[in-house]
């Protein structure tokens, strides 16, 4: 059967004065229903431009896209700017950072919703609001019916994250993008809202892609992971493969630099040493060489001139030169660690 949504070798790359970013360079993935992807890198590892580019957000006086995206059959590449309206918000929408950025400061917070809901199903002034309403107290906002008339500015923080999943979720989506919801918030909200999105996902049977780079969180939401880097997924599984069996040294990286999954454990915090590629003119080899602490251990430098391909097998693979036993050999401080 067809995959609720696919992914196929996207590439996107944006035209700047310097040259061409290869944000996204040749990412493939499914997502069935009801199933959490967690999407995790650093920042400028492309995660976020790969989402804007499903719901079609990126400006196309300087972006190029090529590949193949079908969200429940339908092509999203060869969308019209139309069709995309009508599937953002309704069929597929996003929740991210900062709600303010979402939310219009001179609306109420209930006229937004209702807005939102009328523009997708035609629905009167008086049913939009009753479904706003009802959506603010599944979301956990106190008074619904009185709070729908506050303007966003009059919400706390975890409240507006709150109020921005409800205007989410308002046309009852497929498919959710959830951008670092979370990231701004006190680990107390953090911890409500992602109780809050599953209960919802549990509810309306959503499929998520969840963005961050916190593996924490991952750790927290996700049913199957991609970690980015430099515009491509360099290791790919389930959330317990890649979590307790990392097979690149990127990920290992990212979960040296995490607190343990069980809880706290006597593993130093190391961050990855050096910085992001630069997109513009990324290294040659493997993006991650310049970084990778067992770039020396590959016979020939190979890391260094050869670009590691990524095999999947049953969803489960990684791109990178070392060999199962040599994976074996060097990371297995980290499994005894954690
Ligand atoms: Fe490190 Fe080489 Fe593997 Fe890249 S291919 S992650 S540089 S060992
Ligand atoms: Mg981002």
């Amino acid at each position: 059967s067809t995959p609720f949504l696919s992914m196929r070798d996207l590439r996107v790359h944006f035209s700047t004065e310097d040259g061409v970013v290869k944000a996204v360079d040749g990412l493939s993935f499914d997502l069935e229903k009801g199933k959490t992807l967690g999407i995790v890198g650093e920042s400028g590892s492309g995660k976020s431009v790969t989402n804007m580019a499903i719901l079609g957000l990126h400006d196309p006086r300087n972006t190029a896209l090529d590949g193949e995206i079908t969200l429940d059959g339908k092509e999203l590449i060869t969308a019209t700017e139309r069709e995309l309206e009508q599937l953002r918000g309704n069929k597929m929408s996003m929740i991210f950072q900062d709600a303010l950025a979402s939310l219009s400061p001179y609306h109420t917070i209930g006229a937004q919703i209702s807005e939102t809901y009328r523009k997708h199903t035609g629905a009167s002034k008086k049913e939009a609001r009753a479904r706003s309403v009802e959506m603010l107290r599944r979301v956990g906002i106190p008074q619904p019916d009185v709070r729908i008339n506050d303007y966003p500015h009059q919400f706390s923080g975890g409240m507006r994250q709150r109020a921005m999943i409800a205007m989410a979720l308002v046309c009852d989506p497929e498919l959710l993008i959830a951008d670092e919801p979370t990231t701004a918030l006190d680990v107390t909200v953090q911890a409500q809202i992602m109780d809050l999105l599953k209960d919802l996902q549990q509810e309306f049977g959503t499929a998520i892609i969840f963005i961050t780079h916190d593996l924490g969180v991952i750790a927290d939401i996700a049913d199957d992971v991609l970690v980015m880097y430099g515009g491509r997924c360099v290791e790919r599984g389930t959330k317990e493969e890649v979590l307790r069996s990392p097979q690149h040294p990127y990920t290992l990286g990212l979960l040296g630099s995490m607190p343990s999954l069980d809880g706290p454990v006597d593993v130093p915090l190391t961050p990855i040493p050096g910085s992001p590629p630069s997109l513009l003119n990324p290294p040659t080899g493997c993006r991650f060489h310049p970084r990778c602490a067992f770039a020396g251990k590959v016979e020939g430098g190979l890391c260094a001139t050869d670009q590691p391909t990524l095999e999947i097998v049953d969803g489960r693979g990684s791109a990178c030169h070392l060999t199962p036993e040599q994976k074996r050999e060097f990371f297995a401080d980290f499994a005894t660690a954690r």
